[in-house]
């Protein structure tokens, strides 16, 4: 007989924070997921879909696009204002948010710092709500295949603040007795961005989470039948203990398309641009590593079109880039290599985790199984 399922996705929970909050109470079952090369753009559509980036696409916030295409490329017109006014995060929000409504986009939308020259050539991958999409770059979510073959499905409003999406949650689980419930936690992550792991503002947040995962799998089980759960994070985070200040090397790398994410400079050009670039780059000294073409390949990235970076520099775990494109000094950060620390996911269940499951490619098979559903 098949199950109902309840997943839990927690943003930023690795394997480290899940012990810190001591395992979410009563789920025996425990694993670590090998995560990939991004960030949780890049790490949701792979839980949701079992597909790697090289394949659904996603990978970073901000991709590249033909000069004048993108759907930011409006948005340059915020050059014209004074760098004091454009940077200002409440006018950055309503241009995000007119941006969104003018051209329709459902997904997460936000402009951090990019400066306004940039969005000429950038463009949002992200377009459309992923807990409801169809599919995602191609590929279908669990939540869309569980849909097609007529399962009661809900999937928390990620758009809700924290506290309303988990009172509206747990009301729908009791209410409505959906047969796959996909409930959204993101103030781990928030927290551990400004706090750090080993700050009291992360503990109160695994403390809140753990509560609602009980009272959520609580209200699950009074639809009746057998019900499993799922917890699972899309990477972890590593407390930063170096900041770089880009600006200088951004400078000298003057001629060269560049993105300063939060971990990667991310770079455009020909081989002889790039040859020249990562001269520059190494002659800084960073602790990081230059990752070409084929080591992105090798670590499934999309390279199809150099969406994210013909080649990147990407920062060894602890440090950060700020200010970067994205943002500011923070205390703690992923986005780091596959083999570090902080790029890998936890999961945890009340019911044997497969063996076959050690990758986040791996959840949406196994959540596809225990419904009796197939892709
Ligand atoms: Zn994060």
């Amino acid at each position: 007989m098949n199950s109902r399922v309840l997943v839990i996705f927690v943003d930023a929970l690795g394997p480290c924070q899940l012990e810190a909050a001591g395992g979410f109470g009563g789920l025996p079952y425990r694993g670590q997921l090998r995560g990939f090369l991004g960030y949780s753009c890049g790490a949701l559509p792979t839980l949701l879909t079992g597909a790697p980036p090289a394949r659904h696409g996603r990978m970073c916030l901000f991709a590249q696009a033909p000069e004048g295409t993108g759907v930011l490329a409006p948005l340059s017109w915020l050059g014209l204002l004074p760098r004091v006014l454009h940077e200002r995060s409440r006018l950055r929000r309503l241009a995000a948010w007119m941006l969104a409504r003018q051209a329709r986009l459902t997904g997460y939308v936000e402009l951090y710092r990019v400066p306004p020259e940039a969005f000429r050539w950038l463009e949002l991958p992200e377009r459309e709500d992923l807990f409801a999409a169809e599919r995602i770059g191609g590929c279908e979510t669990f939540l869309s295949v569980a849909r097609r073959a007529g399962l009661r499905v809900f999937a928390a409003p990620w758009q809700l603040p924290e506290e309303q999406r988990w009172a509206h949650t747990e009301a729908v689980l009791r209410e409505q007795r959906p047969e796959l419930a996909f409930a959204y936690a993101t103030e781990l992550d928030g927290a551990l961005h400004r706090a750090g792991n080993d700050s009291a503002e992360a503990r109160l947040a695994m403390r809140r989470i753990s509560t609602r995962i009980a009272r959520a799998a609580e209200a699950m089980r009074a639809g009746g039948g057998e019900v499993r759960t799922i917890v699972v994070g899309d990477h972890g985070m590593a407390d930063i203990d170096r900041v770089v200040d880009p600006r200088g090397l951004l400078r000298r790398l003057h001629g060269v398309r560049a993105f300063v994410d939060s971990t990667m400079l991310r770079l455009w050009g020909d081989d002889r641009t790039l040859a020249r670039a990562r001269d520059v780059v190494e002659g800084e000294g960073l602790s990081g590593q230059w990752l070409d073409t084929g080591a992105l390949e090798a670590r499934q990235a999309p390279t199809h079109g150099d969406p994210y970076g013909r080649a990147l520099f990407l920062l060894e775990q602890g440090s950060l880039f700020a200010p970067s494109f994205v943002g500011g000094a923070v205390r703690g950060m992923h986005g780091y290599d596959v083999g570090s620390s902080s790029a890998l996911a936890a999961i945890a269940s009340d019911t044997p985790i497969p063996e076959s499951c050690h990758s986040l490619t791996d959840v949406a098979p196994w959540v596809r199984s225990l419904l009796g559903v197939s892709a």
